[in-house]
């Protein structure tokens, strides 16, 4: 259970990394990627000069012009990002075959034969080499351990944590640091005086899993370093998709499309935070008499934009299904798949 075998693997600031690299005029200045100056539009990555100013992704671009004047915005140039991603996932490729990829620029991955720490090395310098980019690695017993171990030294760390450093490490780490504790979950420990992880272990774990139960005892694992789950090959995904039952039965054209509306933005993003795109949109309607039919559309170019889900759906909505009856359930599903990474970049055109 302590073998050391799992990396976690992050790019350091990944797409102004790549803007960096590509226009050496840029190299140690602030770089933001996502959206412009005028406000519109959202930081996706910002380089390390710029988040010295307290610029950081999923910030408004408005106010990291606000934080950081000097800062340079560049539109996202994702074709270019999947490209250095694949190189990323060809090179993880050659050391294991058990890769769980978290987004287009980190990933878990798990050696089963060899040294971890060796292999970790090897692909960070390999990837080095191949792009001309850092990533922060981490290696350790288990995937909690491994992403606090690359997260503790960036840029361009390289962390190990044996299960004997984990027991020293973790009680010092602010309560904030443990996996699903979030903002909100943050304050309620903190209300009952609990803000570092030795608060927690030394807490009444009776008076805990009385009041939060599974939450509770999945917490006390991790504190104590413990974490079962699995690196999680996740290629095997096929499709995405979002339904839900009517509250009433319904003819009415505009209910449904707000709906398709509501379903595309939620199936977008799950896909972008991934890096995915889609071919084949389709819609999935069951009738009062629970009659179901689908009707799909397959794209020439993938995409995962929410104004083209919404669109193509629509348009099935318009023209292929027929309002002969009320309807009892309306769903959208997203096939045909396409990963960031997927070593073979196929042209549909
Ligand atoms: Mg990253």
């Amino acid at each position: 259970m302590s073998e050391l075998k799992v990396i976690h693997l992050d790019m350091d600031a990944f797409y102004a990394a790549v803007e960096q690299r590509d226009h050496p005029q840029y190299r140690g200045k602030p770089v933001v990627v996502g959206g412009d100056p005028k406000g519109r539009g959202v930081v996706s990555t910002a380089s390390y000069e710029a988040r010295k100013f307290g610029v950081h992704s999923a910030m408004s671009c408005k106010r990291a012009a606000e934080l950081c004047p000097g800062a340079i915005f560049l539109p996202v140039d994702m074709d270019k990002y999947k490209k250095e991603s694949r190189k990323i996932h060809y090179i993880f490729r050659k050391y294991t075959s058990i890769i769980e990829p978290i987004s287009i620029d980190e990933a878990f991955l798990e050696i089963e034969d060899g040294n971890a720490v060796d292999i970790a090395k090897k692909i960070k310098e390999d990837i080095y080499n191949s792009t001309g980019l850092t990533a922060s690695v981490g290696v350790s017993y288990n995937k909690f351990v491994a992403k606090l171990a690359s997260d503790m030294k960036k840029p361009d760390g390289f962390t190990v944590i044996t299960y004997d450093d984990a027991q020293r490490i973790l009680p010092e780490l602010p309560i904030r640091k443990i996996w699903g504790v979030g903002e909100k979950t943050e304050k309620e420990l903190n209300n009952i005086g609990i803000f570092t992880v030795k608060d927690l272990l030394q807490y009444d774990h009776e008076f805990l899993l009385k009041n939060w139960g599974r939450r509770a005892h999945e917490l006390l694992q991790l504190c104590q370093g413990i974490d079962y789950s699995p690196v999680q090959i996740d290629q095997e995904i096929k499709s995405m998709g979002e339904e839900t039952t009517l509250k009433e039965d319904t003819m009415d054209l505009d209910v449904l499309r707000n709906y398709l509306k509501d379903f595309s933005l939620a199936i977008s993003g799950r896909m972008s935070q991934k890096g995915i795109e889609c071919r084949t949109i389709t819609v999935k309607i069951k009738y009062n008499d629970f009659k179901i039919i689908t009707r799909g559309t397959t794209l020439n170019r993938a995409t995962n934009s929410p104004y083209t889900l919404y669109e193509c759906a629509s348009e099935i909505l318009d023209s292929r299904v027929p309002l002969v009856r009320p309807v009892r359930l309306i769903g959208l599903q997203v096939s045909n798949l396409i990963y960031p990474y997927d070593p073979v970049q196929i042209s549909f055109l």
